[in-house]
């Protein structure tokens, strides 16, 4: 058996002997050889940032937010509670707290009369 291998070695290596250099089916000097161009070593352009498929990375439920309700949600103002009347709420401030008497009248849409 052990010569039987040897033998398959020496025909083996007499074949590689015989045959001439292979043309280089490497990607890179493939196509050097077509533009004439030479491979740099530095790469420039890297590859594009991965995908994500739409509803891939959220939880059960989870609706994907688009960019605009992102901002719209990051912008929300933080309520704030009235200083008349300690009530947290957006709607009115001290200045114009309907339970404050000295609080600045809402200015009312006034109609347009016709003269
Ligand atoms: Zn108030």
């Amino acid at each position: 058996m052990g010569t039987y291998v040897e033998n398959l070695k020496k025909t083996l290596g007499l074949l590689k002997a015989d045959m001439p250099n292979p043309p280089s089916r490497d990607t890179g000097d493939v196509i050097e050889g077509i533009f004439s161009i030479t491979k740099t070593n530095e790469i420039e352009v890297q590859n594009p940032t991965k995908a994500v498929n739409k509803g891939e990375h959220l939880k059960k439920g989870e609706r994907l937010k688009s960019e605009r309700e992102k901002a719209i949600t990051g912008a929300k103002k933080k309520v704030r509670p009235c200083g008349f009347c300690k009530v947290k709420t957006n709607e009115h401030t001290k200045t114009t707290c309907p339970l404050n008497p000295k609080a600045r009248k809402k200015r009312k849409a006034s109609p347009v009369t016709d003269v």
